[in-house]
């Protein structure tokens, strides 16, 4: 029926040229061929996508890599979730550096304890939104705060909750995906991050610091910081990172980004420069100081001003552009593919296929 609609002759003019001039011609050699849909196996060249056979009347522009602006445009309409989950004892810098990370007061009133910083018997896990918008795109961010961890005489176990909880919200999330009537977007509140604060003692990590990390890393992506930096002096943080980095590997620790999960040579060789200079060692901080005529925000020391975004000063920026412009999407990726499929592949076992799973019932058995 369609066919009788637009006869040959009145076909209408393509809407793009035959190649736009920012779409290079590709070159035999290129590894994004057609050679890559499928490694060359029963994936026929098609005139067009690359293949330049002299006098072909089909030679031009398809415009498949309009793909990208289309994903854009979705992309900014829907928004996305991102969460993050603070841990690490009181006053280690963690609401301040997650304001100085997103440049707000996100964690401000996460405490929630009227202001005071009485410390809570046991660890509390206190959840805070906020929508941010940079550039169109609407990022639901949530940082989820972990008060009173570490901070008691006897911190044994005192990740139940922190594990507890990342497991709930796998758990939230595998429910609305098993629903007969599933929702088109499930809200993602699982657990994308857990930026987890080292002490800059100089010493090395304590008991709680390799306990945790080691419990929790298989299931939520760990990336450890040093925290108040500034409190120490450049020889002392340099020797520490190190002595950090000896003890992770000592104990077989997996922060993020996991080696196992490299996609390829490029992805493996820019990973191992970010494992190379981690733990991040930050400086945070809500005050701005005049430094050569410009405004940046700052804590004042015996020795001058620490720019927090000067990299020569603290490694603030090296964290921001790892966690939100390089990594941000690719730490969305690892928390689905690979710590949310292993909760629901067990819980869909245990449970004998897709029977209800009842809300109470998550599992820590992995821990
Ligand atoms: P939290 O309990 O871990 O959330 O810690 P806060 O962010 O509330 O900070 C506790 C105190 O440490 C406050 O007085 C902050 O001003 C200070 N602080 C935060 N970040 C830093 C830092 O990077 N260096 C130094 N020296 N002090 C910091
Ligand atoms: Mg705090």
């Amino acid at each position: 029926m369609s066919e009788s609609i637009v006869p040959p002759e009145v076909r209408p003019k393509p809407a793009v040229p035959a190649k736009p001039p920012h779409v290079a011609a590709p070159s035999p050699t290129a590894p994004h061929g057609p050679s890559g849909l499928g490694g060359g196996v029963g994936v026929d060249r098609v005139p067009g996508l690359g293949h330049s056979g002299s006098g072909s009347t089909l030679l031009g522009y398809i415009g498949i890599d309009t793909i990208i602006e289309q994903m854009r445009k979705k992309t900014m309409k829907a928004g996305f979730d991102f969460n993050i989950m603070i841990v690490g004892h009181s006053g280690l810098g963690k609401s301040t550096l997650v304001n100085t990370l997103f440049k707000s007061q996100v964690s401000r009133w996460s405490s929630g304890w009227g202001g005071e910083h009485k410390i809570p018997k046991t660890v509390e896990i206190k959840a805070v939104s906020h929508v941010i918008e940079e550039g169109g795109v609407k990022m639901k961010l949530t940082v989820i705060d972990t008060p009173g961890f570490g901070d008691q005489i006897n911190n044994e176990n005192c990740w139940d909750p922190i594990s507890k909880y990342i497991n709930e919200q796998y758990e939230k999330f595998l429910k609305e995906e098993v629903n007969i009537a599933r929702k088109k977007r499930i809200p993602d509140t699982r657990v994308h991050c857990c930026l987890y604060f080292i002490s800059p003692t100089g010493h090395s990590l304590r008991q709680l610091d390799i306990e945790f990390m080691k419990h929790l890393s298989r299931v939520v992506n760990i990336i450890p910081v040093i925290a108040k930096s500034d409190t120490m002096t450049p020889d002392e943080k340099n020797e520490f990172k190190h002595r950090v980095r000896k003890e992770l590997e000592t104990y077989g620790i997996e922060y993020y980004p996991q080696n196992e999960f490299d996609d390829d040579m490029e992805d493996k060789n820019e990973n191992d420069k970010i494992r190379e200079a981690m733990p991040f060692a930050v400086v945070g901080s809500d005050k701005e100081f005049q430094v050569n005529g410009k405004r940046v925000l700052g804590r004042k020391t015996a020795w001058g001003v620490v720019e927090v975004e000067n990299p020569n000063h603290c490694e603030f920026a090296l964290l921001r552009d790892f966690l939100i412009r390089s990594h941000l999407q690719d730490l969305k990726e690892v928390t689905h593919n690979i710590h949310y499929e292993t909760y629901r592949a067990r819980r869909l076992n245990d449970n004998g296929g897709l029977h209800p799973i009842s809300a109470n019932n998550t599992q820590d058995s992995n821990l």
